[in-house]
């Protein structure tokens, strides 16, 4: 069986999905056949919504209604760190908002979102098959493409002119063309599972058994994506609507190691119950049956990523890392991008500068985004004072690069990619210092072994960033905060670093001034 289209669709997630809406939106002519190997979707990871992926949502795909009856709205980021397993909750710090988020994030079942998304675009007109399966491709440019697919244990041929890969992790075409690359500079791995009974943060009994914990913050805690912080890991706590909470681990292998336990549920839970915090919230959770994942060497990128005929979205594209939840930005600018390149080149245009602009301008963002966000950063991660720094000034310039100019002009600005230019570079110059200084701090600790000493007895509760000048008192804090860790660390000046003690000290090994 031969199927003609002018775009074929590899995957009907989000990524997959998205794009053959707009297209379809954009250019109802278009004839669009999207194929998903799933029978149903799952519930996956990809559940916290930033202010970006929720600009595209709201404004581009024109989700807000849905998203309002159907999942949760987020409320902002909440960091938690410790220094013992037997400190008192109370005594943890708390980093995080005071008031209700400013502008619109949600908490999203993903197996809900991305089977809504592909209904829309099978309403919409294009054709769906599910499961399908792409075995095949073949790519001869503007001699058209053709895909092999396998649907119902029968083998069908499409022909098209154009084949966007959105298989996410698979990277159909980075692997089949040899552009996929594992960006081992950032080891992590993650492991996951949802559960059911974990306590209520903003009950009643909460509030009588931590009075000054309930009193500080304005708003409820328990629909943050809550995150518990140590030296190489960070987890992660997502309500989903329904009562299920989402919950994982990411840890870089060059610094922790999973405890050893029966199974990955119960080495996650073991791990999560050793953390002050985590023991409150979790002390009477349990696991869902067959909803535990891992994912090990998570980063990697396409070194191309389109070509004639050829283009790719989402996370078949790229990946670096969770931690602030980028993954559907980078699917929301990926999605916009491809989609409007298709749309001009079926309408006769020619695509050649719009294609060199997306191959070149990728890697500087997938580069730039590493080493100014992540590169490292696990390192000081367990350090509540630098992190409290590094989120006052990650968050403060996301809101002034991306934030508000997506939210003032969407349609131009999902069309460039963050990193753009002179300006761009320059943000990520500064951005790239500060990280830097910050794991060299973090390691100095760690060489002396002081580390965790700034992890107890305060709590920061700021306004809530939003994407104006008020950003500034935000910045400003992060960056006394950073001098302030610069002023301490000059304490070790003259002191020789102790031996390692272990995995994190040792690797750790280079102490830098
Ligand atoms: C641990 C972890 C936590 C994360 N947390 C967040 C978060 O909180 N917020 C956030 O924004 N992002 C998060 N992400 C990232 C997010 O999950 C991804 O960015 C997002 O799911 C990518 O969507 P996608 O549609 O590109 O790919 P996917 O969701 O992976 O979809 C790809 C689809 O392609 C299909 N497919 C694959 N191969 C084929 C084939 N050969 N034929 C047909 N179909 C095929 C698959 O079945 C799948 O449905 C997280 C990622 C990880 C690893």
């Amino acid at each position: 069986m031969i199927s003609e289209f002018d775009v074929a669709i590899v995957g009907g997630a989000f990524s997959g999905a998205a794009t053959a809406l707009l297209l379809k939106r954009r250019r109802p002519e278009t004839s669009i056949l999207v194929i998903e190997k799933a029978t149903e979707f799952d519930r996956k990871v990809g559940e916290s919504t930033t202010e970006v992926s929720s600009c595209f949502l709201t404004r581009i795909l024109g989700l807000t209604s849905y998203l309002g009856h159907d999942q949760l709205s987020k409320q902002g980021l909440r960091l938690w760190f410790s220094n013992r397993p037997d400190q008192p909750f109370d005594d943890c710090v708390e980093i995080g908002a005071r008031y209700q988020a400013r502008l619109p994030t949600f908490q999203v079942d993903r197996a809900k979102l991305d089977a809504h998304l592909l209904q829309l675009a099978e309403e919409a007109g294009c054709k769906v098959w599910k499961p399908g399966k792409v075995r095949r491709c073949e790519l001869t440019g503007e001699n058209g493409q053709s895909l092999g697919v396998e649907v119902a244990g029968e083998e069908r041929t499409v022909r098209c002119r154009w084949v966007i890969d959105a298989s996410g992790r698979a990277a159909f075409l980075a692997r089949k063309l040899g552009h996929f690359r594992p960006n081992t500079e950032h080891p992590i791995n993650a492991v996951w599972a949802r559960f059911t009974g974990v306590k209520d943060w903003d009950s009643y009994e909460w509030r009588e058994k931590f009075p000054a914990y309930a009193a500080a913050s304005r708003t409820g805690r328990a629909w943050a994506t809550n995150h518990l912080m140590g030296q190489g890991w960070w987890c992660w706590i997502i309500p989903l609507k329904g009562g299920d909470f989402s919950a994982g681990l990411v840890y870089d292998s060059r610094l922790f190691t999973l405890p050893e336990g029966a199974n990955l549920g119960e080495r996650l839970q073991q791990h999560i119950l050793a953390h002050p915090v985590g023991r409150e919230i979790f002390r009477e959770a349990r696991i869902v049956a067959n909803d535990t994942r891992a994912y090990s060497a998570l980063p990697y990128y396409s070194a191309q990523v389109c070509g004639e005929g050829w283009a790719i979205a989402g996370d078949a594209a790229s990946f670096i890392d969770p931690l602030y939840s980028p993954g559907l930005d980078l699917c929301a600018y990926t999605a916009s991008i491809v989609s409007d390149l298709v749309l001009r080149s079926l309408g006769g245009e020619d695509v050649t500068a719009r294609q060199g602009y997306y191959n070149e301008q990728f890697a500087i963002t997938y580069r730039l985004w590493f080493e100014t966000l992540y590169k490292d950063k696990y390192f000081y991660m367990g350090e509540a004072d630098l992190m409290s720094a590094a989120l006052l000034l990650d968050v403060g310039t996301y809101f002034i690069g991306l934030v508000r100019p997506v939210y003032a002009n969407p349609e131009r600005f999902f069309l460039q990619l963050p990193f753009q230019g002179a300006p761009g570079r320059i943000v990520a110059g500064m951005m790239k210092f500060y990280n830097r200084r910050l794991v060299a701090l973090a390691k100095n600790r760690i060489a002396h072994g002081v580390v965790g000493t700034a992890n107890s007895g305060w709590r920061e509760l700021y306004d809530g960033f939003v994407p104006d000048f008020r950003l500034q008192k935000l910045i400003r804090k992060g960056l006394f905060r950073w001098w302030k860790a610069e002023l301490r660390n000059l304490r070790f000046l003259f002191a020789s670093p102790k031996r390692a003690p272990s995995t994190v000290a040792s690797a750790a090994a280079t102490v830098e001034a």
